[in-house]
């Protein structure tokens, strides 16, 4: 099946597919991507374009597709800012000291799910295979972040906590900021059980209804786009400014790396952002 978005703008160049956010593009300022499987050179359940580097696949060929996928995006793979995440609601700061902490050097950004910076020139990268990967803009005071909201993230509210930090530590107006939901889990495939819901409920007590969905066999199907977009909109940020994919990571198995859907025997996908 050919990878087509009807909110995502999809980029090719040879096999290599990659997606951005219109409305950054817009913007003018930012180079930022969320990654596909297609146009790397890994082999196996890696194929193609993994990006994680502890999954087991040959190292040499990660590189190799960092490499591919930065010269495409017109970043530079030694400067990459990576965290180690843990489905937490830690943000950390970056600046120009950090640069190239996990790729080129030894990263100490440990038990991080958030990354931001105003400085320009610094990548931010982040990673996935189901989990939601969320982009910030703030076009005014030119901020950039990214957050790894998988279901625990979105319940401990994430997204809510780096527009915050936004506000707070760089002087962010929440009518100022972009938001990019990008591909990942959909409420088509992401059955979970009574602990999941119950943390959902707890979480989203006014909302329940619309984000978690009974089945017949027991289980439960829950909207983590809406439940992220509904906690960003309660905090403030513009309904329009909020974009989200239409793509499935779990129904799109030929496109994208998908933890449920390979039953974890999988690559990595990565969002990157970097201010231009
Ligand atoms: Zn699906």
């Amino acid at each position: 099946m050919q990878l087509h978005s009807n909110t995502l703008q999809i980029h090719s160049k040879e096999k290599l597919k990659w997606l951005t956010f219109p409305h950054f593009d817009a913007t003018g300022k930012t180079k930022h991507c969320f990654t596909t499987k297609h146009g790397g050179v890994s082999h196996g359940i890696y194929q193609s374009l993994n990006l994680g580097f502890s999954r087991g696949d040959e190292e040499e060929n990660v590189r190799e597709n960092y490499q591919i996928i930065c010269k495409a995006i017109e970043v530079d793979e030694n400067d990459l800012v990576f965290s180690q995440q843990v489905h937490k609601d830690q943000i950390y700061h970056v600046t120009s000291q950090d640069m190239g902490k996990g790729y080129r050097l030894d990263s100490d950004i440990k038990e991080i799910d958030g990354l931001i910076t105003n400085e320009k020139g610094i990548p931010l990268i982040t990673f996935y295979a189901d989990c939601v990967p969320l982009f910030f803009l703030d076009q005014v005071k030119e901020v950039v972040a990214l957050a790894h909201a998988g279901w625990r993230g979105t319940v401990q509210k994430i997204g809510a906590k780096m527009v915050t930090v936004m506000q707070e530590s760089y002087g962010s107006d929440m009518k100022d900021i972009l938001i990019g939901i990008g591909p990942s889990i959909g409420s088509c495939c992401f059955e979970v059980g009574e602990e999941v819901v119950n943390e959902f409920k707890k979480a989203f007590p006014d909302e329940e209804k619309y984000l978690i969905m009974p089945r017949q066999n027991g289980k439960y199907m829950i909207d983590l786009w809406s439940a992220n977009k509904l906690t960003l909109i309660k905090e403030g940020i513009l309904e329009d400014n909020i974009l989200i994919t239409d793509l499935c990571t779990k129904c799109h198995l030929d496109h994208f790396y998908s933890h449920r859907g390979h039953h974890g025997m999988r690559g990595s996908l990565a969002a990157i952002i970097q201010l231009k």
